[in-house]
């Protein structure tokens, strides 16, 4: 069973990371030290979710300095991005796609231990490189304006990494208008692009119409779903190398992928559990009820059973490739690329990761549903637990059209949903941002190829 396959590749790692993890657990965690009770075996535990551990914050953590206050006044201050907290940590902040924003504690160990995947199994294995070396410079399209993990962990390498990266690497936001980006991109010529697929999609539209001229060596890809049609577009218009993978802000490097364009499950540091619904493991090849995240890198907020949201899948046939770590089919939401009207006949492209942190970091929402149902009209739902609805949606509608005007969007309706966020009724799967194919209802004019994208974390 791929799930904790005892003679597996690393299992020896593995097993002694999870008995370390699992005593640090027991010992320090009093939170843990509950759910465990007398259970031995990391089996008998029931999964957790993210509200119950934001709930128990200050009892989840090995070090009883870190409380929710704490952590909570330090992480109002954007400036303090990569910033050690109480000396020794890394802070960042989950978006609340699963309608709990969460806090993740990260020490030194983790994000060794992230650091040490990124460079030797993103470069595949080559020894003696680094990801970030070679001279190279690099672009980082991401979410900015909070403590998101891919932010805090750019930053972070910006001001430790032996050369200097500082002036090789620059930070773009995801929530620029896509000519500004564009126009930044250039007069940067990065090596390396690092960003969501949805971006890389959208400035592949660019390269590929020659109003962006990137010599790209790599672009590596992240924080969504690629799909293979995204990542064909992507090759195509910038004709270099994409690596992609697959972390989320509770585990920045679950899974890297190898040559062949799948992803390796890093089962040394990570336990990724597919269970029915009676908890008991799932074949490979079957979708899971539940997938459950055990984090063996982190000790001081250890996650152990965690609940993912991402539908994640074992494959039942070996990679050709060869690696012996497990390859995994992750599916994320599925959140689309609005393309709304904007002057002179233009139209713009704006991605699902800027809509859902202006939604959330300046609209204040956590659950949300934004579907576009004409050029001039979106609809906005908010979750069955909004407290004071007309209020939230008025500040988020305020944000939203804020947003939308300095994309040059200057005749759109906002409205207010009548309906709470829906499931997809085919996939099951909440989706924040849904654009017009999916709403059933042509476009008013053929519009410009609609990237679509999913988002991971
Ligand atoms: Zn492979």
């Amino acid at each position: 069973m791929a799930n904790l396959d005892p003679t597996g590749w690393g299992a020896a790692q593995r097993d002694a990371r999870l008995a370390a993890l699992l005593d640090a657990a027991r010992d320090g965690s009093p939170l843990y030290r509950r759910r465990m009770g007398k259970a031995q075996r990391l089996q008998e535990l029931e999964p957790v979710t993210k509200g119950e551990l934001m709930r128990g914050f200050d009892d989840w953590a090995t070090d009883r300095c870190i409380t929710l206050q704490g952590a909570s006044a330090f992480l109002a201050d954007t400036d303090k991005v990569a910033d050690g907290w109480l000396g020794r940590y890394l802070l960042w902040t989950s978006s609340g796609t699963s309608g709990t924003p969460a806090i993740f504690v990260q020490d030194a160990a983790s994000l060794a231990a992230y650091d040490a995947i990124d460079s030797l199994r993103l470069r595949g294995g080559a020894p003696g490189t680094s990801m970030w070396g070679l001279g190279r410079s690099f672009a980082y399209v991401g979410a900015v304006g909070g403590h998101f993990a891919g932010l805090a962990s750019v930053q972070r390498l910006r001001r430790l990494a032996v050369p200097p990266l500082a002036p090789r690497l620059q930070v773009f936001s995801v929530g620029m208008p896509l000519a500004d980006l564009a126009a930044g991109l250039q007069t940067m010529s990065p090596q390396v692009l690092v960003t969501y697929p949805s971006c890389a999609v959208a400035l592949a539209s660019l390269q590929a119409a020659g109003e962006l001229q990137l010599g790209l060596d790599e672009i590596w890809l992240g924080g969504e779903q690629l799909s293979a049609t995204q990542r064909q577009t992507v090759v195509a218009a910038f004709g270099c190398q994409v690596r992609n993978n697959y972390g989320a802000s509770e585990c920045y490097s679950m899974a890297c992928e190898c040559a062949q364009g799948r992803l390796h499950l890093n089962s040394d540091w990570v336990i990724l559990e597919t269970l029915d619904s009676r908890g008991n493991p799932v074949a490979p090849g079957e979708d899971a009820h539940t997938v459950a995240l055990t984090n063996l890198a982190n000790r001081t907020q250890p996650l152990l059973r965690y609940r993912l949201t991402d539908r994640v899948r074992y494959c039942s046939v070996a990679c050709a490739c060869g690696s012996r770590f497990p390859a995994i089919e992750v599916e994320g939401r599925a959140d689309d690329t609005l393309s709304l009207p904007a002057a002179q006949d233009r139209r713009v492209q704006l991605l699902p990761l800027a809509l859902e942190t202006v939604l959330e970091e300046e609209g204040g929402l956590t659950q949300f549903q934004l579907v576009q149902r004409s050029d001039h009209a979106l609809e906005l739902r908010l979750g069955q637990g909004t407290a004071n609805p007309a209020a939230a949606f008025a500040r988020a509608a305020a944000a939203l059209h804020a947003f939308l005007q300095r994309h040059g969007v200057h005749k759109v309706q906002i409205v207010h949903g009548h309906q709470h966020p829906r499931s997809d009724a085919r996939s099951g799967k909440l989706r924040r941002i849904i654009g017009w194919t999916d709403n059933r209802a042509p476009p008013a004019k053929p519009a410009a190829a609609r990237p679509r994208a999913t988002r991971g974390t």
